[in-house]
């Protein structure tokens, strides 16, 4: 990351710092001195760059079991992160790891950082808890505050809402956590300009509408820089080149201006030397000018409606790893997962695709009918 930019103007780092193992082969004090190790190491590449930093399901012992109030692993990660953070900020992380400051002490610019473990499905303690840590009042307060104040704001997680593009109906959140952050940010879009987050290991978006349809927000979810490969069952070479990521913003607006993946590619480390180089720069891989929410409407339009680019998606989507064909089963897990958030329209969209590719396939089938009928009358 130093090589290719040594003076960012701050680090968003959206966690899962800790090998993904059985609870067994790591315990708490294992995971505290992993995040202690990369923090250091971050602190140590780049002395005095702010980083804003969101803890993963791994981040924990045991992993994913998260719960709504003050606990000592909380507190001990507040403390190797202080520097990074404002003093206001440690109290609220202290109750339940999210917290919100000034972005880099700008004013009408604001970042907030969530726990969105919190709402993740494996995530055994906060069954039948309608808001864990206070966390959406919180947020809806925030982001209430920042429409009174005319701030922007970034929004950083690691597990995001809305589905596994590669796995069709794999969601992440509890029903009533996707449909609450749904709604948030239907109310509050207006304010914000960024949503990034993590977990997949993978490269793709999200996009969220208002409810007549258009386009009102965008989430990136970045290549994970640990390769991983999905034991989901179903999912096959659900492996991930690692990625790292350069976002180019508007500083006066927030605006998203373009996105540079730089990749590692592991076959070529594996068998002639260790080399990160460009994958792709956003607005040239697929001709959108920028990269806020028209653009990525943009971007989604053109992978719906042109192959092309749904294949080089593809490939991206698993940091150059798997270069097979994106099918007609995966072309629809992938659109749908990127275009509806919410668990109905998922399914909606999912029905909706199978029946109408079920057409399209059927398209050719019917001329060929046709045809041999006409050679028949012939
Ligand atoms: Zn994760």
């Amino acid at each position: 990351m130093r090589e290719r930019h040594p003076h960012p103007d701050f680090i968003l780092w959206t966690g899962d710092d800790t090998p993904h193992v059985a609870d067994e082969k790591l315990g708490e004090d294992a995971v505290m001195r992993i995040i202690g190790n990369l923090t250091h190491l971050i602190q140590e590449v780049f002395p005095g760059t702010k980083v804003y930093s969101a803890m993963g399901n791994h981040d924990f012992h045991p992993k994913n079991q998260f719960p709504d109030n003050y606990h000592r692993i909380y507190i001990k990660t507040a403390q190797l992160w202080k520097s990074w953070m404002d003093p206001q900020s440690i109290p609220t992380f202290n109750k339940g790891a999210f917290y919100t400051e000034r972005l880099l002490g700008r004013t009408g610019q604001r970042i907030i950082v969530l726990n969105t473990n919190l709402y993740y499905i494996n995530n055994k303690l906060n069954v039948g808890i309608s808001d864990p840590a206070g966390q959406f009042k919180w947020f809806e307060e925030v982001l209430s505050n920042a429409v009174t104040a005319k701030e922007k704001v970034y929004i950083i997680g690691h597990v995001p809402p809305g589905f596994f593009e590669k796995r069709r109906g794999i969601i992440w959140f509890r029903h009533h956590f996707n449909k609450r952050y749904n709604e948030i940010v239907q109310k509050y879009h207006s304010v914000i300009a960024g949503q990034f987050f993590g977990h997949h290991h993978t490269d793709s978006f999200r996009m969220f509408y208002n409810h007549s349809g258009s386009p009102i927000g965008v989430m990136f979810i970045a290549p994970g820089v640990t390769p991983w490969k999905t034991t989901l069952p179903g999912v096959e070479n659900g492996a991930n080149n690692p990625g790292i990521r350069i976002f180019e913003y508007d500083t006066n607006t927030l605006e998203v201006q373009d996105m540079v993946t730089y990749y590692f590619n592991l076959s070529h480390a594996n068998t002639v030397a260790p080399r990160w180089q460009l994958e792709y720069r956003l607005t040239e891989a697929f001709k959108v000018p920028d990269g806020t929410v028209r653009s990525m409407q943009m971007t989604l339009d053109k992978l719906y409606n042109d192959n092309y680019y749904l294949q080089k998606y593809y490939k991206y989507n698993s940091i150059n790893y798997d270069l097979t064909e994106c099918d007609r089963n995966c072309r629809i897990d992938q659109i749908c997962a990127i275009k509806e958030v919410d668990f109905v329209k998922y399914g909606e969209c999912v029905q909706r695709e199978s029946s109408s590719s079920i057409l399209i396939a059927q398209v050719p089938l019917i001329s060929s009918l046709l045809l041999s009928i006409l050679f028949l009358q012939f």
